[in-house]
């Protein structure tokens, strides 16, 4: 299966990624575990990389881009993925779509976490990160419903919405019930 799972800050997709990669069998892909990946071994890409994600901006298009087109392009990810915090713009989701033509293949599913922001702006506050900051939280917030929310009309019938308020357990329920219900 190949999958994008899209939602605000916090939604929880790195967990539910992670556990839903598992259990369908496919690499979990996650851009900002690139990126920091790339932060900690301070590589060119990852302090060009460390600036915008600090203050809560999305890195450059170009460069995203090609990062993720080179972790596709991988064996392990020929036979389905879930891609978890990209595509983040309609940009990014024309890039993905030229990258998956190419290969003939398509997405299978945009996965939506849906959560209200009230809700996340807890759990945030509550996880430490670097980029946890409540001003730095406030900027993701709003880049996500600039940037990435115009995803959700954009995949129009490909979009499958999951409550993601509950427990880990039960979301991750949700969600892979609404995938095995696709057609
Ligand atoms: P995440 O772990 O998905 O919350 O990503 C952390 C940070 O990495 C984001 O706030 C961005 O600065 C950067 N990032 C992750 N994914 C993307 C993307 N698809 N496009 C641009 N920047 C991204």
């Amino acid at each position: 299966m190949r999958i994008v799972l899209v939602g605000p800050p916090g939604a929880g997709k790195g967990t539910q990624a992670g556990l839903l990669s598992e259990k369908l069998g496919v690499p979990h892909i996650s851009t900002g575990d690139l990126f920091r990946a790339h932060v900690e071994k301070a590589t060119e890409l990852g302090l060009e990389a460390k600036r915008y994600m600090d203050a809560g901006e999305l890195v450059p298009d170009g460069v995203t881009n090609a990062m993720v087109h080179q972790r596709l392009v991988e064996p392990d990810a020929r036979v389905g993925f879930l891609l978890d915090g990209f595509p983040r713009t309609v940009a990014q989701a024309d890039a993905l779509n030229v990258c998956l033509s190419d290969n003939g293949s398509k997405l299978d599913a945009v996965l939506e976490l849906e959560v209200s922001e009230r809700v996340v702006m807890e759990r945030l506050l509550g996880r430490g990160r670097n980029d946890d900051s409540e001003e730095v939280i406030h900027r993701r917030f709003e880049v996500f419903r600039n940037e990435t929310a115009p995803l959700l009309e954009y995949y129009g019938d490909r979009l499958v919405t999951v409550d993601a308020v509950g427990s880990v357990n039960e979301v991750t329920t949700r969600a892979l019930r609404a995938l095995q219900a696709l057609p």
